[in-house]
């Protein structure tokens, strides 16, 4: 009887804690937020609004080609939370433990078609304003491959996010990172963000999409993100794609350069 009543005090305890870590994930707004609202986005922000605008203006002007470009049907306006404070972006997608992971890169996420963003006007992250302004476009293609396939995998969702918001990998990326293998292309699970960005994922999977982009029909681009069949889309299987896109790697220009 002891033993049992240990155990359930025990669970109680860790339930508890798991409750008290991921209570501020469930709700996204904060008491304090004003929004805007626009053709393609609602965004909703703290104190500071001229950061909020310039990444309200940003989102607007790229959406509707991000909407044309991944043929979505669903065309309801994608929530954009900007927090003033890094720390309270992290805590809104991994509870109260985000912050102490010391992720100082880590600026923005999506949560299903929401996305989560630290205000610009957060001089602490890692990354200059113009970078943080920029990376609502990632997120937001993120949200939309979402619409499009909430299954769609961590390689493609974020090779596209990438690709589509222009965050072009920077010089002699193969000389810096070894081409990630054909298994660690298929990373998923709780730990894939921190894997993905060790093996330059975000810097490869941009090559992955340009790769397909050149050789096949984007349509057909669109159709592999929405279904994952590559025999279908391409005639060939994912292992033959894979090979493909290596030779490219090895031939293409701006390794030269
Ligand atoms: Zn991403």
């Amino acid at each position: 009887m002891r033993l049992t009543r240990i155990v359930l005090i025990g669970l109680s305890l860790v339930l508890l804690l798991a409750l008290m870590n991921f209570w501020p994930t469930f709700f996204w707004e904060t008491s304090d937020m004003h929004r805007i609202e626009g053709e393609t986005t609602t965004v909703f922000y703290q104190q500071e609004e001229a950061a909020a605008r310039q990444v309200f203006q940003t989102a607007e002007a790229r959406a509707p080609d991000i909407i044309q470009l991944l043929d979505t049907d669903n065309t309801l306006p994608i929530e954009i939370y900007i927090y003033d404070r890094q720390t309270d972006m992290q805590t809104k997608k991994y509870g109260r433990i985000g912050p102490l992971l010391g992720l100082d890169w880590y600026i923005g996420d999506n949560v299903k078609d929401r996305v989560l963003l630290t205000s610009p006007a957060d001089t602490s992250s890692a990354h200059e304003s113009d970078t943080i302004v920029n990376a609502v476009l990632h997120e937001l293609v993120h949200a939309y491959n979402h619409r499009i396939n909430p299954k769609m995998s961590y390689w493609l969702d974020n090779g596209l996010a990438g690709y589509l918001s222009d965050q072009v990998p920077g010089e002699d990326l193969l000389g810096r990172i070894p081409i990630p293998t054909l298994e660690e292309t298929k990373v998923s699970g709780p730990l894939a963000p921190l894997r993905f960005a060790d093996m330059g994922g975000y810097e490869y999977s941009y090559t992955y999409i340009e790769f397909l982009d050149h050789h096949y029909d984007w349509s057909m681009v669109v159709e592999l993100a929405k279904t994952g069949d590559f025999v279908w889309c391409f005639g060939v299987d994912e292992a033959q794609v894979y090979q493909e896109w290596v030779r490219y790697l090895n031939e293409r220009p701006s390794q030269a350069d």
